[in-house]
């Protein structure tokens, strides 16, 4: 049984800038340090130890994108199910401060839209290099007269603010994934707040992505088995659970012809068989998916002219969907019935033992037409640890 790995699937940039976790090693993707260098006081301890920050007469303009840049790191849990003991607090004593923000023109070409430096009062009172020392304080600078700055919206502005803080909460620069808070506006940041990073496929899952889906190939298959009941369900998967959507990876799959795949990581949040316990990832492959258009195109042998140019689209997608029930979505539980084989965990029936949340408690499926005159499940839902039939639930 894969156990849930603590330094696996899902790992925030927020957790960095908490300052907990230095001893568990992110993937590379999802965060960089400065050489584990950090602000010597931390950044508090929510609800009881703050830190302070200083508004500067210069960047008094932009008060309310510093404001929110600040409110989007420390008040995460509604937002993200995330909650992170980041806890600061504006002050109007320069001297209590260990964030001070500027505002100043330094021109359009000087290649920045803001800066960091990094103090510590302990070793000099000039600039030190942040990846030989912590530091003590920090001032960030917005050059007001940067060309993409005079052009951005607020919000994208408070994305600047907060890309900032990050470096003071002991972040680098994370160039390789857009959907970032620590990107760089020129290397493509497409969000203006921190973000949970899941450590593939992070386009595909940024709801700030425009992913367009330009094809669909709808699959339909001759059942082997039909499972419509729940009895009949529990007699063909060996392993029952449901599970908390962490990751999502499609591809093309070249054994089986081409046609897109998709491995997906539950987190286990009730085991219905004992073979599986409350917190293991379960990697579950099925057919159908969601693939950029390169990725689909470079498999087939005779491009039409269409295809070629969209081949060359960044942000357009190829989807795959089984009888049309769309693809789970990461954050949402559902329930599997599954078999193991071959080295992986497989929804049995295609997805007739895939059951979607109505969002009122119970669970649905996309059965296929097959099913639609015989008996079936309406649906199930989760009473005293066991699985149990409703049939107000409908799809
Ligand atoms: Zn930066």
């Amino acid at each position: 049984m894969m156990r849930k790995e603590r330094k696996g699937i899902i790992l925030a940039t927020l957790i960095m800038c908490c300052q907990l976790s230095v001893s568990e090693k992110a993937h590379a993707a999802d965060y960089y340090t400065f050489n584990d260098h950090v602000l010597v006081y931390g950044v508090g301890d929510y609800g009881s130890d703050r830190q302070k920050y200083y508004i500067t007469p210069s960047a008094e303009t932009y008060r309310t994108q510093i404001t929110n840049a600040m409110s989007d790191w420390i008040y995460t849990t509604d937002r993200l199910n995330y909650t992170t003991p980041i806890s600061y607090r504006e002050t109007s004593e320069y001297s209590k401060s260990r964030m001070d923000i500027y505002a100043a023109s330094k021109g359009p070409y000087v290649g920045y839209n803001a800066q960091t430096s990094f103090y510590n009062d302990n070793i000099s009172t000039g600039v030190i290099d942040k990846y030989k020392y912590s530091w003590t304080r920090n001032k960030i600078t917005l050059n007001t007269t940067s060309n993409s700055v005079s052009n951005m919206t607020g919000p994208q502005i408070r994305g600047v603010f907060a890309h900032e803080m990050g470096h003071c909460f002991g972040l680098d620069e994370n160039n390789g994934n857009t959907s970032s808070i620590m990107c760089t506006w020129a290397n493509g940041r497409n969000v203006n707040k921190s973000q949970i990073i899941v450590q593939a496929d992070m386009e595909e899952q940024s709801e700030s992505v425009d992913r367009k889906i330009v094809r669909n190939i709808s699959m339909s298959f001759d059942y082997e088995l039909v499972l419509p009941t729940l009895e009949e369900l529990k007699e063909k998967a060996p392993f029952i659970f449901e599970g908390k959507l962490e990751k999502i990876d499609s591809y093309v799959s070249s054994e089986a012809g081409g046609t897109i795949e998709t491995d997906y990581y539950y987190e286990v949040t009730n085991a219905f068989t004992d073979n599986l316990q409350i917190g293991d990832i379960v990697k579950v492959n099925n057919v159908g998916g969601c693939v950029p258009c390169e990725e689909y195109f470079a498999t087939v042998d005779k491009k039409s002219d269409a295809d070629e140019k969209l081949a060359k689209q960044k942000n357009v997608y190829v989807e795959s969907l089984i009888e049309g029930a769309p693809m789970p979505e990461i954050g949402k539980k559902y329930i599997l019935f599954t078999g193991y084989f071959n080295g992986a965990y497989n929804v049995v029936g295609m997805n007739q033992g895939l059951f979607y949340p109505d969002g009122n408690g119970s669970y649905f499926r996309y059965y296929p037409k097959e099913l639609s005159e015989k008996e079936r499940i309406k649906g199930i839902k989760i009473q005293d640890n066991k699985l149990q039939l409703v049939d107000n639930t409908q799809k």
